[in-house]
């Protein structure tokens, strides 16, 4: 019981620390986050006109984005628009003052941020009624806006300073023919006193070129007149918040508008302008100022003086221009200024495709490697088929050769018969010659025949002599039947000494082939030789070589047949390898000679046994397309 008592009491101490302890720890915590917690900075944005006025929308919404960036502490903007800019009407100023003193005068805000040249008037003017002594910004705004006798010291400007006589040279000098410029400016205070600059600082170039002010128009009537510039005309783009009507032109319609309509290119000095509608010129950047407003701003949250703080009014940067509005207005790029900079211009092809563009290069390029080398390939193969056709006539050469040692009895024979006539009638010539009275007709028959004799022998050796001739392979187009008649009568006067018979079958069709005649010539003379050798065992009146010749589709045919021992079937395709024979004295070469010869002609050369003994040997050779005759 004691101890349970005593227990218990240990642990509600216990709980009593811990308690205590969470407590504090929940307290320093707290204390912490608020020492972390630094209160957010107020800032007042007086705006000029309102929200949605270019281009002072433009530097707000470049300045706060900069400003909470830069600054450590969070800060809290509050917005306000001088409406009563738009009017030259004094009158409402008062109740606004008193509205802003109402809102801020128990707890002015850290810093007033004035943007545009009518909110910088405005806080100057009341600047003792509304929170004399605090820190004050001037931004959005010229110099020649600013009254900087009246600063006080916790005012800092950070201005722009607008060069519109240079604005306009750079116009002159992208278009140096132009004749005519609009000024675009409206109607309200801020922009009448633009309009009395516009006018002094522009007076020196009135005698180059005309100035036309719309400070005077509506802005409808602006766009109608812009729709009919005369020629060599350009448009400079100031402000258009109030025409000359009274109506208020917010956000960017007005200039889109104008861009739209206008038959001339439109120029201006601020690149809040720069979005499309404009060709360009030499202009501020917001961005720059508004990054340079922020730092001064931030100084003056962070404690520093805002009279201390001098910031030097910014410049215009070097030209910029849109790519496309040069398209439209055909302004070439060697007119701009040195040192501008063209945006948006279109990428070119090789910019947009530039790796598929050098891919198909590639490609080709390696096609055309490819090609080169097939090429001279092709030419290499063309130079050994040249080569290998050389041979191959040489080849035939040997073996025409070999043939006319086969044939030197018969043609010898062949030679000898007219020479021996010659003799015998030039001695019976004599004989009659020296007779007393000669015989006169029979004389002429004698020379006569002498004559013929001495044709024959010539003929012979004319054949003989064309057939032994050393030729390169020479295509030519010619009719295979020609080839074969005149093969025929190289034989038909061998025919008797050797016993055969030649049998004829000649088509009356002409057979226009492409090739080489005497090659063509040995490989029928072949074939009628290997004929006439396999009948050497026939007897005599079977021995008969028939030639036949025929037109099969496209090709020209030629068979040779004759009634010798024939082909063993197991060796009909063998007889074209070369060696192959199965004489004593055979080369074995003439066969594979004639198929490289006739494959050489694109065609097929073949043997097969005849029916009733014997072989025939047949070759088929294209026929010439284009149907000409031979030559
Ligand atoms: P060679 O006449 O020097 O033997 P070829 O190439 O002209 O060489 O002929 C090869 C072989 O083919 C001949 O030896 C022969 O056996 C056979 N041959 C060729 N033509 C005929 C034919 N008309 N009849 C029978 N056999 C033939």
């Amino acid at each position: 019981m004691h101890l349970r008592h005593a227990v218990s009491f240990r642990s509600f101490c216990a709980r009593t620390f811990f308690g205590a302890l969470s407590v504090a720890l929940l307290l320093a915590t707290l204390c912490q986050s608020q020492a972390a917690d630094p209160e957010p900075k107020r800032v007042l944005m007086l705006q000029s006109f309102g929200l949605r006025f270019k281009p002072w929308t433009d530097f707000a919404e470049f300045l706060r984005p900069e400003m909470t960036k830069q600054s450590k502490v969070p800060i809290d903007f509050q917005d306000h628009s001088l409406l009563t800019a738009r009017l030259d009407d004094d009158r409402a100023h008062a109740p606004f003052v008193d509205y802003l003193q109402a809102l801020y005068g128990a707890k002015p805000p850290d810093l007033v941020v004035a943007l545009g040249a009518p909110a910088a008037e405005f806080v100057q003017r009341y600047r003792n009624r509304l929170f004399p002594q605090t820190p004050m910004l001037f931004t959005s705004v010229e110099a020649r806006r600013v009254q900087y006798d009246k600063l006080t010291g916790y005012d800092t400007v950070a201005a722009a300073a607008h060069n519109f006589p240079a604005a306009i040279e750079t116009i002159l000098q992208v278009l140096p023919d132009t004749k005519l410029i609009a000024v675009v400016n409206g109607a309200s205070p801020n922009e009448a006193f633009w309009q009395t600059v516009f006018e002094r600082e522009l007076a020196p170039f009135s005698g180059r070129i005309e100035l036309r002010w719309y400070n005077k128009l509506s802005f409808e009537d602006i766009l109608k007149d812009a729709a009919h510039l005369p020629p060599h005309s350009a448009i400079f783009w100031h402000l258009m918040s109030v025409d000359a009507a009274g109506v208020t032109q917010e956000g960017t319609t007005a200039l889109h508008r104008l861009s739209t309509a206008a038959n001339a290119p439109i120029f201006s000095y601020l690149d809040g302008f720069f979005d499309g509608s404009i060709v360009g010129g030499s202009m501020h950047s917001v961005e720059k100022g508004m990054a340079i407003a922020a730092a001064a701003a931030i100084r003056i949250l962070n404690g520093e003086k805002a009279g201390d703080v001098k910031v030097p009014p910014s410049r215009f940067e070097p030209p910029r221009f849109d790519w496309r509005q040069m398209q439209r207005f055909d302004i070439s790029d060697s007119n701009l200024p040195p040192g501008s900079t063209v945006y948006f211009r279109e990428p070119t092809v090789w910019e947009r495709y530039s790796w598929q563009i050098a891919s198909i290069v590639a490609v080709l390029l390696i096609q055309a490697g490819l090609i080169v080398v097939l090429l001279q390939e092709h030419r290499r193969r063309q130079l050994a088929e040249v080569l290998s056709r050389q041979r191959m006539a040489e080849l035939a050469h040997v073996n025409r050769f070999s043939t006319a040692g086969e044939l030197t009895a018969s043609i010898a024979h062949e030679i000898n018969q007219p020479l021996g006539s010659i003799l015998t009638n030039a001695e019976t010539a004599q004989a009659i010659l020296r007779s007393p009275s000669p015989n006169i007709a029979e004389l002429d028959e004698i020379v006569t025949d002498i004559v013929q004799d001495d044709r024959r022998a010539t003929e012979v050796i004319r054949r003989m002599r064309s057939l032994l001739k050393k030729a390169p392979f020479e295509q030519k187009q010619f009719d295979l039947n020609e080839v074969v008649q005149e093969t025929i009568r190289f034989f038909a006067s061998l025919a008797v000494g050797r016993k055969f018979e030649l049998v004829s079958v000649i088509t009356p069709e002409t057979l226009p082939i492409l090739g080489d005649r005497i090659q063509l010539q040995q490989v029928i003379l072949n074939l009628v030789m290997n004929g006439i050798e396999a009948m050497r065992d026939t007897p005599s009146e079977d021995r008969i070589i028939s030639i036949r010749t025929s037109r099969v589709e496209n090709f020209a045919q030629l068979s040779v047949s004759d009634r010798g021992s024939g082909i063993p079937d197991e060796k009909l395709k063998e007889v074209f390898e070369p060696f192959f024979t199965s004489k004593a004295e055979g080369m074995g070469m003439g066969l594979s000679i004639a198929r490289t010869i006739i494959e050489a002609h694109n065609g097929v050369i073949s043997a097969k046994n005849r029916d009733h003994g014997g072989a025939t040997f047949r070759i088929r050779v294209p026929l010439c397309t284009d149907g000409a005759g031979p030559s």
